[in-house]
C-alpha cells in the first residue's frame, strides 16, 4: 500500500518540500544526513511510503527491509566506513524515537560502545 502523510516531516523531506541533503536516492527508499549528526557519517534511510516504526513491519515489508538494509551497505561503501558502522531503528517512548516514520539510522566513522546510551 503506497502511502504518504502530509503532516509527516519525512514524507515531506521525501517529497521535497521539507529541504535535507541528499546520500541516496532508489525507486523506494530515500537517504540523507541527520540534522544532529551523532557521528562523522549519519545517514537516515527512510521508505517513501510512509510506515509508522519498525514494530509496523511486517511479513509484506520483507523486501523493502531488506532495500533499507542494501541502502545502508551502499551508503557505507560510499563514505568509506571500511571498519564497520552501525544500524538503529528506535522504537517507542524509551528508545527515543522522535520522528514517526520508519528510517534506519547508519552511523559510522567513529568507533562506538556496546550498550549504547
Ligand atoms: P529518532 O530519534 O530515531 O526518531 O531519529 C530522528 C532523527 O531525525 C534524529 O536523529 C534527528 O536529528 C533527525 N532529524 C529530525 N529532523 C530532521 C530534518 N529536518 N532533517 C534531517 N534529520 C532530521
Ligand atoms: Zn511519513
Amino acid at each position: 500500500m503506497a502511502t504518504t502523510r502530509p503532516e509527516c516531516l519525512f514524507c515531506a523531506i521525501v517529497a521535497g518540500t521539507v529541504p535535507s541533503t541528499e546520500v541516496l536516492a532508489t525507486e523506494s527508499v530515500y537517504a540523507f544526513r541527520d540534522i544532529n549528526p551523532g557521528a562523522p557519517t549519519h545517514v537516515l534511510v527512510v521508505p517513501r511510503t510512509h510506515v509508522t516504526d519498525a514494530a509496523a513491519l511486517g511479513p509484506e515489508h520483507g523486501e523493502l527491509l531488506a532495500e533499507m538494509c542494501v541502502a545502508a551497505r551502499t551508503i557505507a561503501q560510499q563514505e568509506g566506513l571500511s571498519g564497520g558502522y552501525r544500524l538503529v531503528f528506535n522504537v517507542g517512548e524509551d528508545s527515543g524515537n522522535s520522528v514517526p516514520h520508519l528510517h534506519l539510522h547508519v552511523l559510522g566513522g567513529r568507533r562506538f560502545t556496546w550498550p549504547p546510551g
